[in-house]
């Protein structure tokens, strides 16, 4: 016994009536001919087709978004063929040219042979429930952004230089290739801040990044604030020369910028003194030691009067 032998004559008008009051859109799509057999008058209200204008499966398919057609279209047809129930989310076209995010879920009507008669479904109104989805990915991306930037600068944080150390000194193992760091620190900042105050230190910092991030080629080069006023730009498969001809550009870069340092008398500028370490990292070879030797040229370039670069041999 089937549920239409149940169903008195006069109770069609009941289920009618439950169908069409509900917030899902109940439809029905005969097989053999790809037409719709019904489609609940609610379409009207969400999509502004009049139901009457929904008569085949073309017309479901043209009022869908480019992206979404392709896959939606083949996805069902192949899951109905296969006689599987199924939904799927698209985004469908409004009469005035939005679109509204719709959940379709499909029920396969077999023919005893198991060949489908037709297709029943509901179309639910997701767009709510996506916007709520998209502002949490939105949340996550700004939150995953802020974790990896410095605060102040916006350039990239110690946490982050980090993890792309970690993935670079593993690679350039691996591929033995030479991988080189600059260690950049501010001259005479303690001054600076003394003279303008803490404030106007953090705006010097901020507009040193900024000078410093033309400096980077491609997504392999990071440059990060290190702490305080030191940064370090990491630079994949790099060599020595080409290291230190991008060092002396940060220097020149940040004297470009032309930031007066009063503390230092009058018409100085601030400027920056660099050490640069190149080299293949062997199985064993640890980081930290490696940032320490580019630390201990970066105080040599100090020691011999600053805003220089100092590499291997003491150049
Ligand atoms: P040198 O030329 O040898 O590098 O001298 P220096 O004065 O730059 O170096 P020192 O390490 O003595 O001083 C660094 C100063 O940087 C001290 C600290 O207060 C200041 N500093 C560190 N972080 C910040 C910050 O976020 N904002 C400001 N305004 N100052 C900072
Ligand atoms: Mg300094
Ligand atoms: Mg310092």
């Amino acid at each position: 016994m089937s549920i239409e032998d149940i169903i008195l004559e006069e109770d069609v008008g009941v289920y009618k009536t439950l169908l069409e009051s509900t917030r899902a859109i109940p439809w029905k799509i005969e097989w053999a001919t790809l037409r719709f057999a019904y489609i609940g008058p609610q379409i009207e209200e969400l999509l502004g087709w009049s139901s009457q204008s929904w008569a085949t499966v073309q017309d479901w398919a043209d009022r869908m978004h480019p992206e979404d057609r392709a896959w939606v279209f083949d996805f069902c047809v192949s899951q109905s063929q296969a006689g599987v129930d199924h939904e799927a989310d698209y985004r469908a076209l409004t009469k005035n040219g939005e679109y509204v995010w719709i959940r379709d879920v499909v029920h396969v009507v077999r023919n005893p042979d198991g060949s489908p008669n037709a297709l029943i479904g509901f179309m639910f109104d997701i767009s709510e429930r996506k916007r709520t989805e998209e502002k949490l990915l939105d949340m996550q991306r700004e939150l995953e952004e802020l974790s990896f930037k410095d605060g102040l600068t916006g350039v990239a944080n110690r946490r982050r230089f980090d993890m792309v150390m970690e993935a670079a000194w593993r690679d350039a193992r691996q591929g033995r290739s030479t991988l080189s760091l600059v260690v950049l620190d501010i001259d005479f900042f303690k001054q600076y801040n003394d003279h303008y105050g803490h404030l106007e230190g953090d705006e010097c910092l901020k507009r040193v990044a900024s000078a410093l991030s033309n400096i980077v080629r491609n997504p392999d080069d990071l440059l990060c604030r290190f702490g305080g006023e030191e940064f370090v730009l990491l630079l994949q498969d790099t060599d020595e020369a080409t290291a230190l001809a991008l060092a002396w550009r940060c220097l020149d870069l940040v004297e470009k910028a032309m930031i007066p340092h009063g503390g230092l008398g009058p018409g100085k500028r601030v400027t920056l003194s660099a050490g640069v370490h190149t080299l293949i990292p062997k199985e064993g070879d640890e980081i930290l030691p490696a940032i320490a030797v580019a630390d201990r040229r970066l105080y040599l370039a100090k020691q011999r009067g600053r805003a220089r670069v100092v590499a291997e041999g003491g150049n």
